[in-house]
């Protein structure tokens, strides 16, 4: 389930919010959050985010062609539009804004063709560079780090990943996101993978906790209008919750530092050649002790990419997009997403998930259940992402599987003999990623 910041300045949507917060909309998956305005103003970067280091991208040189760099530009990365002097693409050249106060400008120099083009750098590998498959197991070689989504345990609550239905068993997104991971682990290296966790256990990859970001949170709230924001949350149905130093504080805490937390750990210490975010989703529960229960139920799964024309603004997650780009990710990511959303439609039977506007995705790929998405997670991994989100856990029928827990084997669950919900995740991604990595490893190297 995935709640993220976009249009830090649009104060239409801000009004939005707040009128669909009091429609007890505020868990529904698809609503826009509306997020800080970034405090940094002269440096034009977005809420904790670093500077740009444009001269990373010296090493990218040539190694992109025009016609490569205008279709991933068109159809991946801008698909809202941006404003004209942010990315100009001329026949030999790209000239990318860096500072709009300095007018400041970085040249990308294309190759001449497909011929000529430089190795990229990058620190994971591509399928097809990896050694053929032999006689190996099939994801013998293959780094992968599992990112369960949010944090769950004492933290569900804060998270707004928490419902009860009754006394029945609370569900919590990211305890069920980590139950999951742990099954795929065994699963992956049975297989070969070298397997490493981004999160492995109920507690902040961050140091930071919500009381750090307080006078933060203030700033924020008093920059987007609200200028003497209240300390507290009064009740937990209160309306004007996001307009508390409580509500921003601890978002700023379990979303933004949580998952840069975990972007530093990713980047710089596993090195993987691929991530799997791990989600659950959700539609509108209302009130998370007496939550509507749907027939609804779905899949779909994100790659980086539709970024909004407001959020290119930022001088860091333009770079950061350009990088991304320049990396080659999504030639990896995409196919290797859409080969995990056959399996998992395949598996689960679920239909794919139908945003309700285009306004901040873009449907990519083949299978029907890839979107690009910009979210934090898929941005800031430096390395092909695959962001899952099977599962309506507010459906009658996850909600039952859910509440039936792990298990060997079938059981019936509303009539129907049905895996444990968390095996049956777990076994579609790894029948997505075999199915992947044979096909593309094949039988080089004299193989079988
Ligand atoms: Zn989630």
């Amino acid at each position: 389930m995935t709640k993220e910041c976009r249009s830090p300045n649009d104060k239409s949507l801000w009004r939005d919010l707040r009128k669909a917060s009091r429609f007890g909309l505020r868990h529904s998956s698809f609503l826009l959050l509306l997020f800080p305005l970034a405090l940094q103003a002269a440096e034009n970067i977005s809420v904790l985010g670093s500077k740009p280091r444009w001269e990373v991208l010296e090493d990218y040189q040539q190694t992109i062609t025009h016609d490569e760099f205008a279709h991933l530009i068109n159809d991946v990365y801008c698909t809202h539009g941006l404003a004209p002097d942010l990315i100009e693409i001329k026949d030999d050249t790209a000239r990318i804004l860096m500072s709009r106060e300095t007018q400041k400008f970085f040249t990308l120099r294309f190759a001449a063709g497909t011929g000529d083009r430089k190795p990229v750098p990058r620190l994971w590998r591509p399928a097809k560079s990896l050694p053929g498959m032999g006689r190996e197991k099939p994801l013998s070689g293959l780094t992968i780090a599992l990112d369960p989504g949010h944090l769950g345990g004492k933290w569900a609550k804060m998270e707004e990943r928490w419902f009860q239905v009754g006394d029945s068993k609370p569900v919590q997104e990211g305890d069920l996101t980590l139950r999951v991971a742990r099954i795929l682990a065994s699963r992956l290296r049975e297989l070969g993978a070298k397997v490493s966790f981004v999160r492995n256990s109920d507690e902040p990859t961050t140091v930071k906790r919500p009381d750090d970001f307080r006078e933060l949170a203030r700033k924020i709230l008093v920059t987007n209008g609200v200028p003497q924001p209240r300390t507290d949350v009064l009740d937990p149905n209160d309306p004007a919750q996001e307009q508390t130093i409580r509500w921003q504080s601890e978002i700023l805490f379990y979303r933004y530092s949580e998952i840069r937390r975990r972007a530093a750990r990713v980047n710089f210490k596993l090195h993987p050649d691929l991530v799997l975010c791990l989600h659950f989703n959700a539609e509108g529960w209302g009130d998370p002790s007496s939550p509507t229960l749907t027939d609804t139920n779905h899949l779909h799964l994100l790659v980086n990419g539709s970024y909004l024309a407001e959020e290119l603004e930022f001088d860091d997650e333009r770079f950061e997009m350009i990088r991304r780009l320049l990396s080659r990710a999504y030639e990896e990511e995409l196919p290797l997403a859409d080969t995990i959303a056959m399996a998992m439609a395949h598996e689960t039977a679920l239909p794919p998930y139908a945003y309700p506007t285009t306004n901040s995705t873009t449907k990519v790929g083949t299978s029907g259940y890839v979107y690009a998405r910009n979210l934090l997670a898929t941005r800031l991994y430096r390395c092909p992402v695959v962001y899952c989100e099977p599962y309506v856990m507010n459906s009658n029928d996850a909600f039952a599987r859910i509440e039936a827990g792990d298990y060997e084997g079938t059981r019936s669950i509303n009539g129907v003999e049905r895996k444990s919900i968390f095996r049956e995740y777990a076994d579609s991604v790894v029948d997505g990623l075999v199915d992947y990595y044979s096909t593309a490893r094949g039988t080089r190297n004299g193989g079988l």
